[in-house]
């Protein structure tokens, strides 16, 4: 094989399929953008506020969940709408770009609740789910250690067999919702790596919050914001039942799942936010640098939004495309990275003054945010991994 061939076998290894919304989810977007406006009007939320204080918002997820707009691809005897992932697209797509606070259900919408329905057992499937799709439950994920992120396979938070369950005693850390969670999936060491295979030894469970030796302590982040957590367990006892899937083999779980949570609209649109207000402080200016940089701007967002939705299509046509996720995320994060600098940048040339009061303070927030887009959702450094590997290149 020449250099030239394994370049093309390289590229073919990526496909994004040229995926459209079909019209079903287009009359889907109108209802929420209908919904949307009414909570806005209702004073609900505040799609341009500045701080992030109104992300949690119980009754607006009672509401969602009502619309039927959680676990909307899950099956029906569990709560779901049993639609496809192109109409949850639409959903989130516009969730996001209004700033709505989806602070309790997301998590559970997105993640969680598919891993209960693959690996957990029908008592607690039963009990669980549909409590989520009425958007009554929030969920938090509990990988991260102090001594272990990136790689996840060295996770120490230890969980020991005992009469009717397990012990579980370690921390977890930067365990975003902790401290409102109902329940965590967590990520334990059931046994010892071994010599042959050291993803071996780590088991997911069902963790209910309330659980007596469990101990949460908020941290703030550099934008002042207290969203994420440290988690401590102490000998917390958890039920036998509530193990997800096969104990020691937590490895072998990670699936197309990834791929829902890399590739989602919320991974480019989390600071759109600012795009909107940049156009809107930008006016009808006849500045043509002004123009061309908004232009670029809306432009790689729309191909950013291309290569999102087809990788939705791809999941809905059961294939699974865990490289073409990670390069959204990847490229996604760079996008919002350089969306403050550009900002800045374009507006330089206006005065100071009350208009620009609300982009300013939403700039500042961008800026600050922006870092963590890099670590949330896997670094860049370990998604470029995966997609080198993915190539063949490693
Ligand atoms: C806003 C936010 C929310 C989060 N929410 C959660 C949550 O809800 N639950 C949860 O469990 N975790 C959560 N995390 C934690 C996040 O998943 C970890 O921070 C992340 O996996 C990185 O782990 P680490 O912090 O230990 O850094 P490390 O893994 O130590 O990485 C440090 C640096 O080294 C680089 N690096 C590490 N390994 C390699 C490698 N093999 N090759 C090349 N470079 C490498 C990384 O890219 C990074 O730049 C959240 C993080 C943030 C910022």
């Amino acid at each position: 094989m020449t250099a030239g061939d394994a370049t093309a076998g390289a590229i073919g290894a990526i496909q994004f399929d040229p995926v459209r919304l079909p019209a079903s989810a287009q009359a889907l977007r109108r209802e929420v953008r209908a919904f949307l406006a009414d909570e806005i009007a209702a004073g609900t939320f505040d799609p341009r506020r500045t701080v992030t204080s109104a992300v949690f918002d119980p009754g607006f997820s009672r509401r969602v969940g009502a619309r039927g707009w959680i676990g909307m691809t899950w099956p029906r005897r569990y709560g779901g709408g049993e639609r496809s992932f192109l109409d949850r697209y639409v959903v989130t797509e516009e969730f996001r770009v209004a700033n709505a606070p989806v602070g309790l259900h997301f998590t559970a919408d997105r993640q969680s609740g598919p891993m209960l329905l693959r690996y957990g057992s029908e008592p607690i499937k039963d009990a669980i789910l549909p409590r989520i799709t009425r958007g009554e439950c929030c969920f938090c994920i509990g990988m991260s250690e102090p001594g272990s992120g990136s790689d996840l396979f060295a996770a120490a938070t230890r969980a020991v067999r005992c009469d009717g369950g397990w012990r579980v005693t370690g921390t977890k850390v930067w365990t975003t919702a902790a401290h409102r969670a109902d329940y965590m999936i967590g990520l334990f060491r059931t046994s010892p790596r071994t010599a042959a295979d050291r993803r071996h030894g780590l088991t997911q469970f069902l963790v209910d919050m309330r659980t007596p030796g469990i101990a949460v302590s908020t941290i703030s982040d550099m934008s002042g914001r207290r969203e994420f957590d440290e988690v401590a367990f102490d000998d917390a006892l958890i039920p036998d039942d509530h193990v997800l899937g096969a104990v020691d083999l937590a490895w072998q779980q990670a699936t197309s799942e990834l791929a829902y949570e890399r590739s989602g609209p919320e991974r480019f649109l989390e600071t759109s936010y600012l795009l909107l207000e940049l156009v809107r402080v930008l006016g009808a200016t006849d500045d043509r640098r002004s123009l061309e940089g908004v232009g670029r701007l809306v432009a790689q967002l729309h191909t950013l939004r291309r290569m999102s939705v087809s990788v939705a299509g791809m999941l809905e046509a059961g294939k699974e495309p865990v490289l073409e996720g990670s390069i959204v995320k990847d490229l996604g994060t760079s996008w919002q990275q350089t969306l403050p600098a550009r900002a800045r940048d374009l507006t330089a040339f206006l005065e100071p003054g009350a208009d620009r009061a609300v982009f300013d303070a939403l700039l500042d927030y961008a800026t600050l945010a922006a870092p963590k887009l890099t670590i949330q959702g896997g670094t860049t450094e370990i998604l470029r991994g995966i997609i080198a590997r993915g190539l063949g290149l490693r």
